[in-house]
């Protein structure tokens, strides 16, 4: 519905359909008191990231620079539940660190600014971003108190698309990537190409360390396993991951994060120079074996 009435609809119009139709979801799946998953803290050496569940299957994540009680939040489409644990937790709230403009993920920026007495920088790499202060590029940094945040241009699914890169002097580096990259899979390529979406997963997010914890913008894990496997049938670390991800789920807890090195060994779109995930797309090339995979998914129940 939502590729349909994009390219259809005026903007306006577009934006409360899809404000309507996300939360008629998140209602649908949830009912009005439990949410999808349960909010649970990471710790990091000198940071801590809060994974809230927000609507039917988005995450929004509180960052918390520790020396200083600086936060940011990504992508924080129901602010009061992200002022909820910034009351809490007793942190200055001083930044939003937004992935991309879809409604899902922007929808609540302005609600949010004005909540905060417009004391709130807005970051995105896109002029669609409600309340956007801060227009960003690929390689554009700046700091949470301490923790220094580098943006990492990865247009495809949307084309102003950033994702967010925190590298730890003494911890491991976190990537917040949005619907990009999601645990064994990738976003729609609804403003882009195969092309671009193998330069942001195969050389930009692909060349982080392994170690890098990856947090994304959706809880499509299991969904994701299910066409992995089904595209490598004889890939053991699929089947292990899936074991895991039903067990996690089970419990209601996120599967978030996951780390490139996991990602390179189970996720498709990141196999795409395979032999065993080219045999599947019957191609020996990496951008064909991305466009056609993703063409599959597209269809994949
Ligand atoms: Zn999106």
């Amino acid at each position: 519905m939502f590729h349909f009435a994009s390219k259809h609809l005026p903007g306006r119009v577009l934006q409360g359909l899809s404000a309507v139709y996300f939360k008629g979801l998140s209602l649908y799946n949830n009912g009005f008191r439990n949410s999808h998953s349960c909010s649970t803290e990471y710790k990091f050496k000198g940071m801590g990231v809060t994974i809230l569940p927000a609507l039917s299957d988005n995450y929004m994540y509180l960052i918390i620079d520790e020396n200083t009680r600086q936060a940011a939040v990504v992508d924080p489409v129901e602010p009061d539940k992200v002022l909820e644990v910034v009351q809490r937790e007793q942190v200055n709230l001083t930044k939003v660190l937004t992935t991309h403009h879809h409604w899902d993920h922007a929808g609540g920026n302005e609600d949010l600014v004005k909540k905060s007495k417009n004391t709130l920088q807005v970051f995105g790499g896109d002029e669609r971003i409600g309340a956007i202060t801060n227009k960003v590029q690929d390689g554009d940094c700046f700091n949470i108190g301490d923790t220094k945040v580098e943006c990492i241009f990865t247009p495809c699914h949307t084309s102003g698309h950033i994702c967010y890169l925190i590298n730890s002097p003494c911890d491991d580096p976190a990537v917040f990537t949005g619907d990009t990259l999601f645990v064994a899979g990738c976003g729609r390529f609804f403003e882009g190409t195969a092309e671009q979406m193998c330069v942001c997963l195969l050389e930009k997010l692909g060349n982080l360390p392994g170690n890098t914890k990856v947090f994304c913008g959706h809880e499509y894990t299991l969904q994701n396993l299910k066409f992995a496997n089904h595209v490598e049938p004889n890939n053991t670390e699929i089947q292990k991951k899936i074991e895991w991800a039903a067990e996690k789920r089970k419990l209601g807890e996120p599967t978030v994060p996951s780390t490139i090195s996991e990602e390179k060994l189970t996720n498709p779109f990141m196999r795409v120079t395979e032999r065993t995930v080219q045999y599947h797309a019957s191609c020996y090339d990496a951008i064909e074996t991305m466009r056609l995979i993703r063409k599959e998914k597209d269809n994949f129940k």
